[in-house]
């Protein structure tokens, strides 16, 4: 990475952002603007288009009319998947770009970004672009007098509501598979984090995806976010975010048309360490950047450690250590390690689990505490409580920020238990050389995906998806394009 490259990317000013329908840029249909503000200064970096819920209902027409008239679905699969290679060399020829973009109004640490974002959004839209082609129907074992066929078909439109935390990433994982299968799409970014997204839209028109088959539409989830999922002429909705927001999905789509709802929400992944744990020392710095990175804003973050009590002292010591040594601060400076949190709000929030966890009789061994507040930033230190018990809020709730929360346990039953105790499975690991007790991690923690002697990392060609109330289906792999067909069953007498 260039930083002299990456500075002055940072010195242009940014334009304002309107919404994408149809093809074009269009304003809000009563003129409103939403200020974006940078996590990384607090200053006021542009505005975006405060959508009504009346610009909702023009993008989903807009992406109805497209789906209807085929101009997108009916194209011959090679030409679908030429348009998307398209689009994934030109998010790949614009990486630094998108990523400084996104890193200016969400924080996250220019290293992280400019791979999970614009990295791995091309890498995803090339997957589906190369599978497209690829994908049968099927022909039913009948008798002779009968031919039935199992069709893949797009489900029509979709709308997609991403979070703050990695945009294009998680943009990508719903765009890819839902544009590769011929569906119409209404994409809602997140309020405090959407330029990046915006721009990676516009690059797809770039590349030759017709007008109208991707529209966006920014301003608040309860407003705009809101009518997508009260529409009844959406036919799936698939998001990413909070517990609270996909609960809502779920009621607005039972009140309007009934239509498929796919969640990924949180996690309290926990991270398991036993005592014949290959390499405590590395097991110690990749729990620190299992939660660290990103300031803690990943879904899948490792955000409870479970640590065998023989090597607790020692292994916490050593996680302190590695902590110690993330250097956090200006995420666009290219030895950042841990950038900013995405919000005041969400600062706050992050130091109020803090002294709950202390009230609660959890010691703070490290950070607990906000850093240079003389730039007008949101950073805060990455904190590490011990004694957290297994009842309690930093046991039980999402963080969402660089908050690790870690309990002792004595047997593998009892890290088994710690482990399925809470509403969520969206992530975990252990760490174990015993290969018996690996295989039984996998077997027993409930969870999405299981990681052995390693945390995060997992490509596209597996799926990622939550148990419990961590959500429902998968993004990435070729499982992901489950969510965006529909089946349909020809029955011919012959
Ligand atoms: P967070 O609390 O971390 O911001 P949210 O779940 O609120 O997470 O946000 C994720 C996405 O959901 C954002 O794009 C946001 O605008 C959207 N959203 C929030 N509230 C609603 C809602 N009531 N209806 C639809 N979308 C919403």
């Amino acid at each position: 990475m260039d930083q002299t490259k990456i500075d002055a990317l940072r010195a242009q000013p940014i334009a304002a952002f309107d919404h994408l329908i149809g093809g074009k840029r269009i304003p809000a249909s009563d003129g409103g603007r939403m200020c974006i503000i940078s996590p990384i200064d607090g200053t006021v970096l542009t505005t975006t288009a405060a959508g009504t819920s009346s610009d909702m209902e023009t993008a989903i027409a807009s992406a109805r009319a497209a789906f209807e008239d085929g101009r997108w679905a009916s194209q011959p699969p090679a030409e679908r998947k030429k348009v998307l290679l398209k689009w994934a060399d030109l998010i790949d020829a614009n990486a630094l770009e998108l990523a400084v973009l996104g890193v200016r109004d969400n924080g996250t640490e220019i290293g992280m970004a400019l791979k999970a974002e614009p990295g791995s959004a091309a890498a995803t839209i090339r997957y589906y672009a190369e599978a497209l082609d690829k994908i049968y129907g099927e022909i039913a074992p009948t008798a002779g007098d009968i031919l039935g066929m199992i069709h893949k078909e797009p489900v029509g439109v979709v709308g997609a509501i991403i979070p703050w935390n990695f945009p294009m990433m998680v943009g990508a994982w719903k765009l890819g598979p839902a544009l590769a299968m011929g569906n119409s799409i209404v994409l809602k970014p997140a309020e405090t984090a959407s330029l990046s997204l915006m721009r990676m839209a516009e690059l797809a028109l770039e590349a030759g995806l017709p007008p109208g088959v991707l529209n966006a539409v920014t301003g608040e989830g309860r407003v705009v976010g809101k009518a997508l999922a009260l529409s009844m002429d959406v036919d799936v909705l698939v998001f990413t975010g909070s517990g609270a927001t996909g609960r809502r999905l779920m009621e607005y789509a039972a009140r309007s048309n009934m239509k498929r709802v796919y969640l990924e929400l949180g996690g309290k992944s926990p991270n398991i360490v036993f005592a014949d744990a290959p390499n405590l020392d590395e097991a110690a710095q990749v729990a620190a950047s299992g939660i660290f990175r990103n300031a803690g804003q990943v879904c899948v973050a490792g955000s409870r450690l479970l640590v065998e009590a023989s090597i607790h002292d020692e292994f916490v010591a050593a996680v302190t250590k590695a902590s110690e040594a993330m250097r956090v601060g200006d995420p666009l400076k290219v030895d950042t390690h841990i950038g900013a949190v995405n919000s005041e709000v969400q600062l706050k929030a992050n130091l109020g689990f803090v002294e709950t966890a202390t009230a609660e009789g959890g010691q703070v061994v490290t950070g607990g505490v906000r850093m240079l507040e003389e730039t007008g930033g949101y950073y805060m230190a990455p904190t590490i409580v011990t004694d957290v018990t297994r009842n309690s809020t930093l046991a039980q709730k999402e963080v969402f920020g660089p908050v690790l929360g870690v309990t002792r346990f004595a047997s593998e039953k009892e890290a088994i238990s710690l482990a399925n105790s809470t509403v969520y499975g969206l992530a975990g690991a252990a760490w174990t050389t015993n290969l018996s007790r690996a295989h039984r991690m996998v077997n027993a923690v409930r969870t999405g995906v299981m990681h052995i002697n390693t945390y995060g990392g997992a490509d596209g060609t597996v799926p990622l998806g939550g148990v419990g109330q961590s959500g429902n289906g998968s993004d990435k792999s070729l499982h992901a394009i489950e969510k965006y067909v529909n089946l349909k069953t020809a029955w011919i007498k012959l």
